[in-house]
């Protein structure tokens, strides 16, 4: 499989380091407020990854952090701590808005179809290790202490911007945010460890540590935790393609400083959902969630589809307009299978079968091109082959699409038969499902040539039978 490597700036062959097994480190959600459909657009992308590595044989161990403390208004490491700010605007306590906007953030992960990780860590949770990691770095004169504070000196390193898009001035961004830069950095680039003197007095959640009472910055969460639960080396880091500078670059630089050795082998990092006026927000505009496409009638699991017709290396524009192609695109699709599953189905043609699922592969091992293994999926319908075989192929895809197609499916036909249900009233159809209910007792007893007899009873009174995997079918002439 080749993906793109955010370290070398290439397509990679994914080579894991253990053969069969697979680390991979997922940066979560910052809880102080629900996540926008941007942020479950890297989700869901992630969540691609992950279910391609286990299709394609790999046992993966995910793991992702709960940020729930030390991710500052700034990335600049300045402002206010974000947890805080959701905190006062609700008039809850932190660990009250982090409880809320984490089952919030699973709630809607599990209508996108996004698997929960193996592990779930909540940064709070971490204090030691934290500690622990600092201690060493300030050891290794990869730290210092200055203004109560514990910084990491980027200037111990041999290089330290390592996706080189990013360079100094972005971190000034923060700055033009009208946030003060920290004047006790011995470089602009070096960021916070551990915080113990804050202008912000009030911030709820603090720990005694070595340097006195504080709390720890956001990029040493990410690295404690992923070498807590994964080890020392990681195969896959993901995140959305914001969190490569500064958050990443931090974490590979005090990830390797502390280790002595190369940390993580891929940089997995998902480009941007973008609206037309520009950056999605949290804060102005609409404030775009599962739930408000929910309230206008969309299905969760079209916005998964609206975002599988992207690659996940370029930036997405999101409308209205765009998710109504997508519903009308998955609602012909689920009609399509509905008719596949009204045929008779056939047996599995395991010709067929490798054919479809070659060129599916064939897509996602090209640096996961999900616009091209849906359109395998088109493919695999229009084979020359049974329904058994299409249906075969479409539930094997969506192992990894994950967009429950089939279920839908089944889910339609089932209220196009309860429609058919309510007219039984009608004494004719009343005496075909009566048939067809005799039928299904004859072959049980294995009395074919009743059942065959019934068959041709109903064939004479224009009606004809069809056995599907989901039951006896008729047509009335
Ligand atoms: P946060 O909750 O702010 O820590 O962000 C959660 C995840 O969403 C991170 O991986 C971000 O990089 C990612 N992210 C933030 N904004 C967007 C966006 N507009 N599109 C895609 N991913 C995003
Ligand atoms: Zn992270």
């Amino acid at each position: 499989m080749l993906l793109y490597n955010s370290l070398t700036r290439k397509r990679d062959e994914f080579i894991p380091n253990e053969p069969g097994k697979v680390s991979l480190y997922t940066c979560g959600p910052t809880v102080y407020h629900y996540a926008h459909i941007g942020n479950l657009r890297s989700y869901i992308m992630e969540d691609i990854l992950e279910k391609y590595l286990r299709y394609a044989g790999y046992d993966v161990t995910r793991v992702m952090n709960i940020t729930d403390v030390g991710h500052l208004t700034s990335d600049a490491d300045t402002g206010e701590d974000k947890m805080l700010k959701g905190a006062k605007r609700e008039k809850k306590t932190v660990m009250e808005i982090a409880k809320f906007y984490t089952d919030a953030f699973f709630a809607d992960c599990a209508k996108l179809n996004i698997k929960t990780p193996d592990v779930v860590a909540p940064a709070t949770g971490c204090i030691d290790e934290f500690i622990h990691v600092i201690e060493g770095l300030l050891e290794k004169g990869f730290a210092y202490e200055a203004g109560g504070n514990i910084y990491f000196d980027t200037s111990k390193l041999k290089q330290y911007y390592v996706f080189n898009d990013f360079k100094e001035e972005d971190l000034e961004v923060g700055v033009r945010d009208g946030v003060e830069e920290d004047g006790n950095k011995k470089n602009k680039a070096d960021f916070v460890l551990w915080f113990t003197k804050s202008k912000f007095d009030d911030q709820e959640l603090k720990w005694d540590s070595p340097w006195g009472i504080g709390y720890p910055g956001w990029h040493i969460e990410c690295s404690c935790i992923s070498m807590k639960h994964l080890g020392e080396t990681l195969d896959i880091h993901c995140g959305g393609i914001d969190n490569a500078f500064p958050h990443h670059t931090n974490e590979i630089a005090q990830s390797e400083a502390f280790l002595g050795h190369k940390w993580c082998n891929y940089w997995f990092h998902v480009h941007h959902l973008n609206t037309n006026s520009g950056e999605m927000s949290k804060s102005s505009g609409e404030f775009l969630t599962v739930s408000l496409l929910e309230e206008k009638g969309y299905d969760p699991l079209v916005y998964r589809f609206f975002c599988l017709g992207s690659h996940y290396r370029k930036s997405l524009v999101f409308s209205y307009e765009n998710l109504d192609n997508a519903a009308s695109a998955y609602k012909k699709l689920v009609a399509k299978i509905v008719s596949l599953l009204r045929e008779d189905a056939g047996e599995i043609d395991s010709e067929a079968f490798d054919e479809g699922k070659a060129k599916f592969t064939a897509a996602l091992d090209n640096d996961l091109n999900t616009s091209l293994a849906v359109t395998a999926l088109y493919d695999a319908l229009k084979l020359k082959t049974t329904p058994a075989t299409k249906i075969a192929l479409i539930n094997d895809f969506d192992r990894v699409l994950g967009l429950d197609l089939v279920k839908a499916a089944e889910k339609q036909m089932a209220t196009e038969d309860e429609a058919k249900a309510t007219v039984s009233d009608d004494p004719f159809i009343r005496e075909i499902e009566e048939k067809i209910a005799e039928r299904i007792a004859a072959k049980k007893a294995k009395n074919y040539a009743r059942a065959d007899e019934i068959r041709a009873e109903l064939s004479a009174k224009g009606v004809t039978l069809i056995d599907t995997a989901q039951g006896t079918q008729y047509t009335i002439q």
